[in-house]
Formats: C-alpha cells, sequence, structure tokens
C-alpha cells in the first residue's frame, strides 16, 4: 500500500500531472501545482461535475463567487468561532499534533487488536465462526471495542464542551496505558484556526482585516437571493460553484488529499422546510451513482454516516473513497437546515426568504448540500487508474487506465517512421480531429515506446500513419487498455473517438 502511494506520486511528478509548488525553493509544504497532464485531467473532472450537476438539472444554475468575501461573512458561518483544531505540542521532539488525531490513532491501535483477535477465532472455528456472538462474548475484544468507544465519546465531549484539559488528560492517560508509546512531555492544548487571514486596503489605520475563503458554500448562501429572484428560481432549486478554498491544515500530509489551497466542487440545494430528508437520501444516492459511473470500482466507495453534527446540520454522511492509505472522506453531503441563511439574515439585516406561491407564504429555506473536493477527486482517479501489469510475454507495463471522458489526452497520432510523408499525413489528421479533442503527435523513439508513454498517460487511442496509409487512408487505432489493434480508415476516427469519450 505505502509503495503503491509512493508510485502514485512519482508517477505524477514524472509524468507532467503535479508538481510541488516553487520547487526550485525546496516546495512549500502541503501546495502544489498542476502541470501540463494535471491540469487537462482536473479540468475534465471538473467538467463532468459542472455537466452532471448544472446542465442536467433544469433546476440548478452555476455561481463563480469571490474567494474574498465581506468579513462578516464568517462571522455568520460560524468559522471566526468555530472553525478550529485542537492543537498540541511535544516539547521533546518539538512536534506538534492534532489532538483528535492523536487520540484516533490511539482508538485504532485497540480496533486493530480486536480484528486480530477475531482473525485468528475466524481461523480456529472455520465455519461454525459467528463473529457477531464473538465479538459480543469474547473478553479481550470487548474490552478493546468498549474501551476504544469510550475514549472516542470521551474526546467527543470534551471537544464539544471546550474542555481542552480533559483532551490533554485523555492523551497522557492513553500514553501511559500504551506501554510501547513512552511518556512524552506536552504542552497545553489549544484551539487553532484554520482560516488564512490577509489585509484588504494599503493604510495601515484603514486596512480591513479579511480571510480568505476556507470553503466555497458562503458565497453561494449571501447570493441566495439575487440568484432566485433574477433566475425566477422555484423551490427546490440548487445553486452549483467550483473554486479555490484555503485552510491552514496543521496535519498536511498524504500529497493532494488535504492541501492548504485546493478547490471545492460544491451544490447547495435549496428546499423547503420539512422536506430536507427526502432531499439528503435523493442526493447522497444520486453522488454515490456518479462516483460509482466512472467505473473505478463500487467496492471502493463507501458511507460513513455522521453521529457527531456539525452546529449547523441536522444530518450528514461523507462519501468514502479506498485511497492508497485506505478509506477516508471524498465527498460530504449535509444537511445544513437553515442555519445558514438565518446567519447571514441575523448578521446583515437583510431578509433572506423565499415566497412560496403555492403556500402563499414566506420562508427561509432548507438547505442540503454536497461538497466534494476536486484535489481529492483527482487522487481517487489517478491512485485506481494506475497500474502494473505483467503482460503475456512476461514484460510489464504501467498504464494509467483513466476513464475515457477524463483522459488528458484522447488520441496521440504517430508515424511510423519519421520519413516517406508519413509525419505529413499524421499531422493532417491531428488538424482535423483537434477541432474536437484533445490530441497529441508524437515522432520520437520506435513506436512500442511511443505506446508505453501513452499508456502511462493514459491517453485511450494511438493512431498510427504508415506505409499502407498512403495507399487506402487507413491506419492502425490502438486500445489502451486491451491494447488491441484494428485498422480503421481515417474517415472514421472522428465516430470511434467520439463513442468512446463523451458521457
Ligand atoms: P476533513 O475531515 O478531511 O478535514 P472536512 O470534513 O473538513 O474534511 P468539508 O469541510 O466537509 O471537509 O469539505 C468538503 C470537501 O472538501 C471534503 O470532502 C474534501 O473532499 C474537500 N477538502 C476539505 N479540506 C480539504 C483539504 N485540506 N485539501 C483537499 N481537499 C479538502
Amino acid at each position: 500500500q505505502e509503495d503503491l502511494f509512493k508510485n502514485v506520486v512519482s508517477h505524477a511528478k514524472e509524468y507532467g500531472f503535479i508538481f510541488p509548488s516553487s520547487e526550485i525553493y525546496d516546495g512549500l509544504s502541503a501546495v502544489y501545482d498542476y502541470a501540463q497532464n494535471g491540469v487537462e485531467l482536473k479540468k475534465n473532472i471538473r467538467d463532468y461535475w459542472w455537466k452532471s450537476m448544472v446542465q442536467m438539472h433544469e433546476n440548478i444554475v452555476g455561481l463563480d463567487a469571490a474567494i474574498l468575501m465581506h468579513p462578516t461573512t464568517w462571522k455568520a458561518s460560524g468559522h471566526v468561532d468555530a472553525f478550529n483544531d485542537p492543537l498540541i505540542d511535544n516539547k521533546d521532539s518539538k512536534k506538534r499534533y492534532r489532538a483528535d488525531v492523536l487520540i484516533e490513532d490511539y482508538a485504532e491501535k485497540l480496533n486493530i487488536k480486536a480484528q486480530k483477535e477475531i482473525e485468528k477465532a475466524r481461523v480456529r472455528f472455520g465455519d461454525a465462526f459467528n463473529e457477531q456472538e464473538f465479538i459480543s462474548t469474547n473478553p479481550r475484544v470487548v474490552e478493546y471495542l468498549s474501551k476504544k468507544n469510550e475514549i472516542l465519546a470521551r474526546m467527543a465531549k470534551s471537544l464539544d464542551a471546550g474542555d481542552l484539559d480533559d483532551v490533554k488528560l485523555l492523551i497522557e492517560e492513553l500514553e501511559i496505558a500504551c506501554p510501547d508509546s513512552g511518556s512524552k512531555n506536552w504542552t497545553e492544548v489549544r484551539q487553532f484556526n484554520l482560516m488564512f487571514g490577509t489585509k484588504l486596503g494599503a493604510s495601515a489605520d484603514s486596512a480591513m482585516d479579511l480571510y480568505l475563503r476556507p470553503e466555497t458554500a458562503q458565497g453561494i448562501f449571501v447570493n441566495f437571493l439575487n440568484v432566485q429572484k433574477t433566475g425566477r428560481m422555484k423551490i427546490p432549486f440548487g445553486i452549483a460553484q467550483t473554486g479555490k478554498a484555503f485552510r491552514n491544515e496543521i496535519v498536511a500530509r498524504q500529497f493532494i488529499f488535504r492541501m492548504r489551497e485546493f478547490e471545492q466542487m460544491e451544490m447547495q440545494f435549496f428546499v423547503k422546510p420539512g422536506e430536507e430528508m427526502k432531499w439528503y437520501e435523493y442526493w447522497k444516492t444520486t453522488r454515490l451513482n456518479w462516483h460509482k459511473s466512472l467505473g473505478l470500482g463500487a467496492e471502493n466507495y463507501r458511507f460513513h454516516d455522521h453521529e457527531k453534527l456539525a452546529h449547523y446540520a441536522n444530518a450528514a454522511a461523507d462519501i468514502e473513497f479506498n485511497f492508497p492509505f485506505g478509506f477516508k472522506e471524498l465527498e460530504g453531503i449535509h444537511s445544513r437546515t437553515d442555519f445558514d441563511l438565518k446567519a447571514h439574515e441575523q448578521f446583515s439585516g437583510k431578509k433572506l426568504q423565499y415566497f412560496d406561491t403555492e403556500e402563499n407564504k414566506n420562508y427561509v429555506p432548507y438547505v442540503v448540500e454536497t461538497s466534494v473536493g476536486l484535489d481529492r477527486m483527482f487522487l481517487a482517479v489517478f491512485s485506481k487508474a494506475l497500474q502494473e501489469e505483467t503482460l503475456e510475454d512476461g514484460s510489464t507495463r504501467t498504464v494509467l487506465r483513466l476513464p475515457s471522458v477524463l483522459a488528458p489526452t484522447k488520441a496521440a497520432i504517430l508515424p511510423l517512421v519519421k520519413k516517406d510523408g508519413l509525419p505529413e499525413i499524421a499531422k493532417e489528421i491531428m488538424e482535423d480531429l483537434k477541432w474536437d479533442f484533445n490530441v497529441a503527435y508524437d515522432e520520437k523513439d520506435a513506436v512500442g515506446r511511443r505506446y508505453r508513454r501513452q499508456d502511462a498517460l493514459g491517453t485511450p487511442f494511438c493512431i498510427t500513419v504508415d506505409h499502407q496509409t498512403i495507399e487506402d487512408k487507413t491506419v492502425t487505432i490502438r486500445h489502451r487498455d486491451s491494447m488491441q489493434q484494428e485498422r480503421v480508415a481515417i474517415a472514421d476516427l472522428k465516430n470511434i473517438i467520439e463513442n468512446e469519450v463523451s458521457v
């Protein structure tokens, strides 16, 4: 698993998908640049999302709100007061940790111990093994699991109550209970706000403190009535947006999974109060199906329903994906009630209500949101697509089995040799196809090596021009996944590619 993840990172660099930001200055932690192929893949994911959300739903429209917003926005949304991570420093190692992550790691250790007992018993009892009964009766498993739940419950309670002393105490107790971890010298737990601050205006006394937005959603809430009125939208309706968000993440690890500057694709769906659960279920199902439609394997997705809810939500679930480092959140679906619109009404003094002509009354709508990280989607798609294959002749190839609709380049056009007029024909084909698809031309190296290079870039088709092309206007087209080649007329290329890469 770890090797797989290393491969993902190095493949992304070597093949021009993702570079560390400002690399010549040794990079900037948890900030990345999308390179020539990465930018295409990212754009295609964004377009695929946009098409399914906006183009395919007549009651969903788009928006592109500014990153900088009036600072009161973040008071109303709760981000100034409640968008915090609890931090703790270790005085000996001089390392900084998220206190909740540290505690969750302990809980996970207990969980692993319980799972090991369960697996041992499964082997011992064979067919007669009753897992449920074993979990509820085996004293060791009962102890591990109840301890795990106890730790997590106590952490949640202390964090909710803002009792940071107890969070520290819990960490110290866990260290003592866990002999291999060794006693460490900890500081107090402090709350650390994740928003990046900046200033608007030049002169020291008139400058205004602003934040870079930590989520795109608030740009939608403050524009809710503008869009509803000018678009004559009827509830239920949605507003969709993609754009950058910024969080000063402390535990910034795992490549583009957790970045300080990242992109979100969010949709807020405004509904009649009381109907939010129906729509919450609808969007959960719809979004899961959207992910599955990419063909990366249905077994790689699962829901995680939240028990502990954010202050604004009455129901929440994550769609988790099986990343190279395990199942982790890819998308959140939240029933946000009327929390945000009501808060903005209160802080702005402006009404944010909808007049329902059927009910003949005004109300503040409820909101169901779907929120997916574009970079996390990129990592999900890229890491599952990257495969090492052993071929029939024993040799191996690296192939990026990207869904064709997302592939950066749809076809590469390759003259078999660099003479006899073949490059000219290949370029003519490229000139013709480039109106419809992103295509590439490559004449360097033997054709076999060029095929492998396109495999590693995820290009679904290679089109090879050879001497027969001069005679009968046909080419060979090679399919990335099957490596099958067939002879087809140049005139048919557009249709063949279209059939494969269109949604
Ligand atoms: P996490 O628990 O992983 O920090 P979150 O619950 O804070 O995520 P949300 O605030 O619900 O995340 O944001 C919605 C989506 O935005 C997430 O599902 C994720 O895909 C993406 N996202 C959030 N934070 C980051 C980040 N630092 N880097 C990349 N993507 C992110």
